[in-house]
């Protein structure tokens, strides 16, 4: 049997919520909110697939990713190339949250170093909110995260099973608030006690 294929887009989304994960990667439910619709016009740029010179660097946007050995394809915003070294560079409209945004430039590298059989010690992301470029050591310990969570979105997509609502404050942001519906799947007994008392006791 072939195995699953991880999109790259899902790390970040996993490390959000492993429900909103499952619900877009397996499910195909898709919604957009105002940090979606920031977000798409922040990597208006990095789409257009038009690289060119700067810095001393040749810049490449919008690169088709994949890594046979870890099941894993995708597209990297910039590749930046100089000599022999190249780096990704991910684009966040917002702020820094968590290491959501490490794990994925660590993915994008670890495609890149199977494609182009080279060695990369670093990447970057690019912070929208203070216009900030951070630089991410790809350590040992990232890469060994990302292998970890590759391996668990796989599993999700494999059984189809939707891990139970957090419901705790990252719903309020979260794109597929309206899908998810927390509070209900989050409380099932909460759910049962309604059903017995409002919707089977019309039946008696
Ligand atoms: S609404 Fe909350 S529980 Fe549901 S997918 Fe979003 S973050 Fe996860």
């Amino acid at each position: 049997m072939s195995r699953t294929i991880v999109r790259i887009s899902a790390i970040e989304h996993f490390a959000y919520c492993p429900r909103q994960c499952a619900l877009i990667h397996t499910d195909g439910v898709w919604t957009d909110n105002r940090h979606t619709i920031r977000g798409r016009r922040a990597h208006r740029r990095a789409d257009s697939g038009k690289s060119r010179q700067e810095r001393g660097c040749q810049v490449l946007r919008a690169v088709p990713l994949w890594s046979e050995r870890l099941g894993l394809s995708g597209r990297a915003d910039v590749v930046e190339v100089q000599g022999d070294r190249v780096w990704p560079v991910e684009y966040k409209s917002g702020t820094r949250h968590g290491d959501a945004a490490d794990l994925q430039v660590c993915a994008q590298a670890l495609c890149l170093e199977e494609m182009l059989g080279v060695e990369i010690p670093h990447g970057y992301v690019w912070y929208g909110g203070p216009k900030r470029r951070e630089r991410v050591t790809l350590s040992l310990e990232l890469r060994e995260r990302v292998l970890q969570v590759v391996d668990a979105i796989r599993s999700q997509m494999d059984t189809a099973i939707l891990p139970e609502a957090p419901n705790d404050e990252r719903c309020r942001e979260c794109q597929l608030l309206n899908h998810c519906l927390p509070e209900i799947t989050s409380a099932p007994d909460r759910v049962v006690k309604y059903l017995e008392e409002v919707v089977f006791a019309c039946d008696t």
